[in-house]
């Protein structure tokens, strides 16, 4: 909170200091207050995952804020008017896209008409590389029923979101391009920083008999690591949280559990588990006993400044909590990846 505050401060700072710099402004790139001064650039990000991408690139060439801490739901969320304020002063905008902002969307349109660069880290990601999902009949809300909706969760699979490096890298350098060999060197360390976390992921995820290859989790989040990782995903709730489970969907995962005999399922940390307790229920009155296998992160990341707190160690825990609780103690180091992972709590 006093750091938001202080940020909206500054920013009022920011706009008074510029009124009489206006006249001497003129020669300079508009709205590029930042860079070409030695400041750095006044960058505002909507999820945790995007804002660690931009600071993973940027380094000290930029002042990264997050409007979506740990544990918020990005498809509900509305911007604060303190929001729109730190969106409108900064230099630039980074956002996931593909609609998993939904209810940003005009927010987004506005800045841009405004001439402010605004952009989406998945915009570089094929058609053919996104996945789809028919909307169910029920889909609440302002959707339209019966189109087929792509997938925002693209960050689940990461060798797909380093495909997000390069419009990261790209937006940097537009906007500050005396730094373009330090973005550049950064974007590459970090794309073979993810292509290790993409060879842990699979050798610990093959450690769970095939059998047991089965991820149920509280909503969709989880189709791209099921395509990459070769698991059967199946969500409570659809790819937007917005949607409401319905009974037949809770009755048909009670099926699914019983007859492939899985007996973890996971909640996340920034979707109700109010269903997966139904659906535990569900398999009891069955005779089949199933527990929640651990907490995932899938909309957002840990508290900031811990380990899980970044998208390594998110996916770290992730793929930890998935092997260890479905089979694969054996490949799967409590401690994760690189041993920091808070001891594979459940
Ligand atoms: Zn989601």
């Amino acid at each position: 909170m006093g750091v938001s505050r202080a940020w909206i401060g500054c920013v009022a700072f920011v706009v008074l200091l510029a009124i009489p710099l206006l006249a001497c402004a003129r020669s300079e790139p508009a709205g590029r207050s930042g860079a070409g001064r030695g400041e750095p650039l006044r960058i505002v990000a909507t999820t945790g995952m995007v804002a660690d991408l931009v600071r993973e690139i940027a380094g000290e060439r930029a002042e990264v804020r997050q409007l979506m801490g740990a544990g918020v739901d990005p498809h509900m969320y509305k911007p604060t008017r303190g929001d729109v304020a730190q969106l409108t002063a900064a230099d630039a905008v980074f956002y996931n896209g593909l609609l998993l902002e939904g209810k940003m969307t005009e927010t987004f349109e506005r800045l841009r008409a405004g001439g402010k660069p605004v952009v989406a880290i998945t915009s570089a990601i094929s058609a053919r590389s996104l996945l789809k999902e028919q909307a169910e009949g029920e889909t609440s809300g302002d959707g339209d029923a019966g189109e087929a909706e792509t997938d925002p969760h693209v960050w689940m699979d990461p060798a797909l979101w380093a495909t997000a490096v390069g419009p990261v890298r790209d937006a940097l350098v537009a906007l500050d391009p005396a730094s373009k060999a330090a973005f550049e060197s950064r974007a590459s360390a970090y794309a073979a920083k993810l292509k290790e976390l993409d060879g842990y992921a699979e050798r610990v995820l093959n450690g769970v008999p095939e059998r047991s290859r089965v991820l149920v989790t509280a909503h969709d989040a989880f189709g791209y690591f099921g395509r990459r990782y070769g698991y059967q995903v199946e969500g409570i709730q659809g790819i937007s949280t917005e949607s409401e489970a319905g009974v037949k969907d809770i009755q048909r995962l009670v099926d699914l559990l019983v007859e492939r005999k899985i007996t973890s399922v996971f909640v996340e940390s920034s979707v109700s588990d109010r269903n997966v307790s139904a659906l535990i229920a569900g398999a009891r009155a069955k005779g089949h006993s199933v527990s929640i296998g651990g907490t995932l992160f899938s909309d957002a990341m840990g508290q900031q400044g811990t380990y899980e707190g970044t998208y390594v160690g998110m996916i770290d825990h992730n793929v930890t909590t998935i092997a260890r609780s479905l089979g694969g103690e054996a490949a799967a180091p409590a401690g994760g990846m690189q041993g920091k992972l808070q001891g594979g709590k459940k």
